[in-house]
């Protein structure tokens, strides 16, 4: 069963009058990585039998696409460790330059040197890849075992087959804070785009993320004290605030959900590996859409995209000081970061 992108289908509309344009599929909520603040040591993964499809999970996209979406990330977990993604990949890559404007992936990197090529064969143009600190030690202290070379190598491969790399780092007080700065000056030397990320109580991790909660605008007085910016409003429509380091190709991006509430301009909802539809990622109100499908076809598809789409919160209601007990229980993980 395909649903085919129609010019003439209604566009997907929330309560709010906001229009949604980008989906997010966790296409995996497993990892190769333990990112203390992503996840528990000893995290319980959904047993395999609960796991959509990748063909569900490509036609309830596919479906996206021909209500208006026009940019899908797919994210995880770790996406590149669900075997046969790049089937997925390939096939949702069909649809860039017909409806889809952007196909793109947030990737921890341990196996992009693999899959670059691929990728960008596939037609994908830009990636994100998340490296909190450049120091083998400390990548090995917040990842719980990973090994940043491998990391660096992915980088490496994806920038010489043309796809332009952003490097997602989670700003943690005493942990990568006075790191930022180098990090950003590498970017330049690179030629990568940098976004830094508030961490966000999402998921219990075993840790007390309050300790390490690093407000974004103190990071930025620091990196003003260093690089001119400039500030650069060609928004995605995400959550992102940008600037240009100025004499540069590089956009910082400023990811501050605790600092700065992002929402009234929200575009995006995500999709589960088990086909669950959140509209927020501050919220736990899900749609099955897989059973939608498996039940209703198209039809029934569509029935439940929009019924979730009515009850689309206004904004997401994080805060960090609950004494550090996360404000959802869910990890970044399932909904795809
Ligand atoms: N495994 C891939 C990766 O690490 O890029 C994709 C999934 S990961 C959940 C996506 C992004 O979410 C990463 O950049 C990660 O650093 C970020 N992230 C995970 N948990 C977070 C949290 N609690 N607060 C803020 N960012 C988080
Ligand atoms: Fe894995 Fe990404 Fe979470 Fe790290 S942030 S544990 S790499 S899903």
């Amino acid at each position: 069963m395909t649903t085919e992108p129609n010019s003439a289908e209604s566009s997907l509309i929330d309560g709010f009058g906001r229009t949604i344009r980008y989906l997010r599929v966790s296409v995996t909520d497993r990892c190769d990585l333990r990112c203390r603040y992503c996840m528990a040591e000893n995290m319980t993964f959904l047993p395999r039998s609960q796991i959509a499809s990748l063909d569900e999970l490509a036609i309830i996209t596919e479906r996206f696409i021909a209500r208006g979406v026009d940019k899908v990330r797919l994210s995880g977990g770790e996406p590149l460790v669900r075997r046969d993604v790049i089937d997925l990949v390939q096939r949702l890559g069909r649809h860039v330059g017909s409806g889809l404007k952007e196909l793109t992936m947030t990737t921890n990197g341990t196996r992009l040197a693999g899959y670059a090529g691929l990728l960008a064969g596939a037609g994908m143009r830009r990636i994100n890849v998340s490296m909190d600190t450049r120091d083998p030690d400390k990548f090995r202290f917040i990842t719980r075992h990973g090994d940043v070379a491998q990391v660096l190598n992915g980088i490496k491969a994806a920038t010489e087959t043309g796809l332009r790399v952003k490097i997602n780092m989670v700003a943690l007080k005493d942990f990568n804070e006075h790191e930022i700065g180098d990090m950003l000056a590498w970017c330049v030397g690179e030629g990568h785009d940098l976004t830094l990320i508030e961490t966000m109580p999402l998921g219990d991790v075993e840790e007390d993320r309050t300790d390490r909660f690093m407000p974004l605008t103190v990071v930025k007085e620091m990196i003003e004290a260093r690089f001119a910016l400039s500030r650069d409003l060609n928004g995605t429509g995400g959550p992102a605030r940008y600037w240009r380091v100025d004499g540069s190709d590089t956009r910082l991006g400023l990811i501050s959900p605790l600092t700065a509430n992002f929402c009234d301009g929200c575009n995006r909802v995500r999709l589960t590996t088990e086909g669950k539809l959140y509209t927020c990622l501050g919220h736990d109100d899900q749609r099955d859409l897989r059973a939608a499908l498996r039940e209703g076809g198209t039809a029934g598809l569509d029935a439940a995209i929009e019924s979730a789409l009515v009850t689309k919160p206004r904004r997401h209601d994080f805060r960090i000081e609950r004494d550090g007990a996360p404000a959802i229980a869910r990890h970044m993980s399932v909904t795809g970061g």
